[in-house]
């Protein structure tokens, strides 16, 4: 058996939120709400979406020796997360400055901090962590040759989930490792470019035809779409449940986080995707990223 069910490889950053009636035009300025800060961050985020759905999880990351490094590594542990792999100093923690309208639509400014000194070096001295994973996932808020490094560090036959966000081009090795390559349609549309298409299908086939062993479109209040290649299978929607929607912030952390954990259980794409957006439509009912993630039990409740 795996130590742990899955590793997580990517950002910790210290979210300063502010609420806003609409957010300011170039070179205007609007008042917001009081200031709240939470620990966030892509691969922070997912690691406490796993480790709060009962997974087994880990997390590799970089933060700066200051206050929002403390806050970052007391929610890791909070929610059961083995932060042996998470690296002190050498840069300022990251901060993601999110503005929220009352729709509960975001815009983020990131200063990545340390997670930009999250190197290849870094990964090839995790090889305990790396080797104790059945499944791997990250995302692009740390650099791209520490993603890559990931891939071909990681232990053989361990899955490997990339979530491209914010999205980069990627080097075909990294790309023809993604088991899945998640995807919402922002990032869809920046891999695919012209060859995009007309909507999820036509995505997930051009995407596909990138290399990627399999590809998962998320479609917001619509879902997910799941496509595999090589089995000639067609893509499978994968409804999610209606709920009123408060807070958007980190619902593709959960639903990608609950997508790797289930995977490393041992389930298809489909039914892996099939509770991933459950845990996704959960996240968005509550305020905040780490803080609206759901247990188990919560997910079985909706
Ligand atoms: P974000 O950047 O806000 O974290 P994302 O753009 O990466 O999210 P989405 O496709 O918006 O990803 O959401 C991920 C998953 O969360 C969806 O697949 C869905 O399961 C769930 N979800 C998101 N928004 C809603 C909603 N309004 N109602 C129900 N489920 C939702």
């Amino acid at each position: 058996m795996n130590d742990y069910d899955l590793l997580v490889v990517g950002s910790a950053n210290a979210d300063l939120v502010i609420g806003v009636e609409r957010r300011p035009a170039p070179g205007e300025t609007v008042l917001g709400s009081d200031l709240a800060v939470h620990p966030g961050g892509k691969g922070a985020n997912q690691a406490v979406a796993a480790a709060r759905l009962g997974a087994r999880t880990a997390l590799l990351a970089r933060v700066g020796d200051d206050a929002h490094g403390r806050l970052l590594l007391e929610s890791q542990r909070a929610a059961g997360v083995d932060t042996g792999g998470v690296l002190v100093g050498g840069a300022p923690t990251g901060v993601a400055l999110i503005t929220v309208d009352p729709s509960g639509d975001n815009s983020i400014v990131v200063s990545p901090g340390a997670n930009a000194r999250l190197t290849p070096e870094d990964v090839r001295a995790a090889g305990d962590l790396l080797a104790g994973a059945g499944v791997v996932s990250a995302q692009l808020e740390i650099p791209l040759e520490t993603v890559a490094e990931v891939v071909r560090a990681r232990a053989a036959g361990a899955r490997f989930v990339l979530n491209p966000s914010p999205p980069a081009p990627l080097p075909p090795d990294v790309l023809a490792a993604c088991d899945p390559l998640v995807v919402n349609e922002h990032e869809a549309r920046f891999v695919l470019g012209d060859a995009a298409g007309h909507g999820p299908e036509d995505w997930a086939r051009a995407l596909l035809a990138l290399g990627p062993r399999s590809v998962v479109v998320t479609l917001g209040a619509e879902g997910a779409l799941v496509a595999e290649g090589g089995t000639g299978a067609s893509a499978v929607r994968v409804p999610s449940p209606r709920v009123d929607a408060v807070d958007t912030t980190g619902a593709g952390d959960a639903f990608t986080a609950a997508l790797a954990w289930r995977l490393s259980l041992g389930e298809d794409l489909a039914t892996a995707a099939a509770f991933a957006v459950r845990v996704g439509a959960a996240a968005v009912t509550r305020e905040g990223a780490q803080a609206s993630f759901p247990t188990a039990e919560e997910v079985s409740a909706l």
